[in-house]
C-alpha cells in the first residue's frame, strides 16, 4: 500500500539517513555487538548529519521541526540495517520531550547543544531492582540540603546507562507523599561524586546496546539540576509515555517489514522436495497472513503518528499500539525464523537476531499486561 503518511522532504531526508546507516553504521555494528556498546564517536557523526534533536529550536544546534514523522524515519532505517543498538531513539523519541518542555532556559542552554551534537548523550532512570510496573515501589530518594538534593539509591535495566552524560533520575523527593506522588526528576550529570555505573548487563538481545545498572551514593544534585516540577514527577512521567510507546511501534512496525523481506526472499531461494519452501500451500499462506497483517499495522501505525503530530493521540492510543504492534512483532519473528529451518537458528543469520532483538519490545516502556491495563481502565474497567 501507499505510504501517503511522508512527504518529499521526509523522503529526501530518509536518503540521507540510509546513507549514513549503510556507510557509519551497518559496517561497525557486528564489533558493537562483540563489545556490547556502540563508539561514541557515531553519535558525534549522527549530530553532524543532524540525526538528534530534531525538534530542538535551531539556536541550540538541532533541526527545529516538531514532526514526529522524522523520528520515525531515524527509527525504521536503523531497524533497516539490523543496528538496534543504536540508543538514538531513545535520546530523540523519549528523552527530548522532557529537555524541552520541562527545561528552564539555562538548562535548555547548558544541555540541548550537546544533546544535538551526540556529544551528550542521555538515559532516563525509572526501573528498579524491586520496582519497574509498580513505580510506586520505587526507593531511590532524595533529600533537601540547602538549595539542593542528596540523591541515594539504585537503578536497573537503563538503556544508554554505560555512555550516558546525562541521566533523568525519579527520585523520591516527599517522604511523606503516598504511592506515585512526591517523585521529581533530578538531572545527574557524569562526573558528580558519588555517582557509579555497574555491570553493562549481559542480554538475550540487543547486543550492541549498553544497558546498565545505576547507584548513587549521597549524590549532590544541585537545585538547577531539578527537571520540571517538585513533587511532580509521576505527571511529567505520564505526559511524556505515549511518544515512548509510539516509537517503540514504530520500530516494531518496521522490524515486521525487514523480517517479511528477509524471510521472503529466503522462501524463494530455499528450495526442498523440489520447489522453493514458500511454494508449500502452508507456508504461503503463513507469509500472505503476515503480510496481510503488517499492512494493517502499517496502515494504522501512520494514523497513529498523524494523531501524535496532531496532539490527538491520547495514554490509551498509545497503549494500544505498543501491546498491540509489539505481540505482532513477536509473532512474525518467530514464524519468519521457523521458515528458516535449522538456518534461523544460527546467529549468522539476521532473522535469528532479529528474533532475539524482538522479545523485549513486549517488555520495556511498560510491560504488554500493563498496556492492556491502561486500556481497560480507558473502557471505564
Ligand atoms: C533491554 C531493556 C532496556 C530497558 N531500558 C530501560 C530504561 O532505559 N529506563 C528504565 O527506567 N527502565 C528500562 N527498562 C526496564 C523496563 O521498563 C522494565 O523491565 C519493565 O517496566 C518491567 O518491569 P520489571 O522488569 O520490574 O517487571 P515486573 O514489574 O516485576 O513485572 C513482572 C511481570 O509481572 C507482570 N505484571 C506486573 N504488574 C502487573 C499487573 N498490574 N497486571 C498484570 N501483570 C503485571 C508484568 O507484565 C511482567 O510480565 C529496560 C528493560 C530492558 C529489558
Amino acid at each position: 500500500m501507499e505510504r501517503n503518511l511522508y512527504e518529499s522532504e521526509h523522503a529526501a531526508f530518509r536518503g540521507s539517513v540510509r546513507t549514513f546507516m549503510d556507510r557509519q553504521v551497518a559496517p561497525r555494528h557486528a564489533d558493537w555487538e562483540k563489545a556490547g556498546i556502540v563508539d561514541r564517536d557515531v553519535w558525534v557523526e549522527a549530530g553532524k548529519q543532524g540525526l538528534l534533536g530534531f525538534d530542538v529550536p535551531e539556536e541550540y544546534g538541532g533541526g527545529g521541526t516538531r514532526d514526529f514523522r522524522y523520528n520515525a524515519v531515524l527509527d525504521e532505517e536503523i531497524i533497516r540495517v539490523g543496528a538496534t543498538g543504536l540508543g538514538f531513539g531513545l535520546h530523540n523519541d523519549i528523552i527530548a520531550p522532557y529537555l524541552l518542555d520541562l527545561g528552564t532556559d539555562e538548562q535548555k542552554q547548558r544541555w540541548l547543544p550537546g544533546f544535538c551534537s551526540g556529544e551528550l548523550i542521555s538515559a532516563i532512570a525509572m526501573s528498579e531492582p524491586a520496582a519497574g510496573s509498580d513505580l510506586q515501589g520505587l526507593t531511590t530518594h532524595a533529600r533537601r540540603d540547602g538549595e539542593g538534593w542528596v540523591l541515594s539509591g539504585s537503578k536497573t535495566f537503563i538503556s544508554n546507562g554505560i555512555n550516558a552524560d546525562l541521566v533523568i533520575v525519579v527520585a523520591k523527593t516527599d517522604p511523606e507523599a503516598e504511592g506515585a506522588r512526591g517523585l521529581s526528576l533530578l538531572v545527574v550529570e557524569r562526573g558528580m561524586a558519588g555517582f557509579e555505573r555497574g555491570r553493562n548487563l549481559e542480554k538475550i538481545g540487543l547486543k550492541a546496546q549498553d544497558t546498565a545498572e545505576l547507584f548513587f551514593d549521597e549524590v549532590r544534585v544541585p537545585a538547577h539540576n531539578l527537571l520540571g516540577e517538585e513533587n511532580r514527577g509521576f505527571v511529567h512521567l505520564m505526559e511524556r509515555l505515549p511518544q515512548e510507546r509510539l516509537s517503540i511501534a514504530v520500530a516494531a512496525v518496521a522490524a515486521c517489514e525487514r523480517m517479511l523481506e528477509i524471510t521472503l526472499e529466503y522462501a524463494k531461494g530455499r528450495t526442498a522436495f523440489g520447489r522453493p519452501i514458500g511454494r508449500f500451500q502452508h507456508n504461503r499462506f503463513v507469509l500472505a497472513e503476515l503480510a496481510t497483517e503488517t499492512n494493517v499495522a502499517r496502515t494504522y501505525l501512520n494514523e497513529c503518528i498523524r494523531q501524535h503530530n496532531q496532539r490527538t493521540f491520547t495514554v490509551s492510543d498509545a497503549a494500544m499500539a505498543k501491546w498491540w504492534t509489539t505481540d505482532l512483532q513477536n509473532k512474525v519473528a518467530d514464524a519468519c525464523l521457523q521458515l528458516h529451518g535449522g538456518y534461523g537458528y544460527m546467529t549468522e543469520y539476521p532473522i535469528s537476531r532479529a528474533w532475539l532483538d524482538s522479545r523485549v519490545q513486549a517488555i520495556y516502556g511498560g510491560t504488554n499486561e500493563i498496556m492492556k491495563e491502561i486500556v481497560g481502565r480507558g473502557l471505564g474497567l
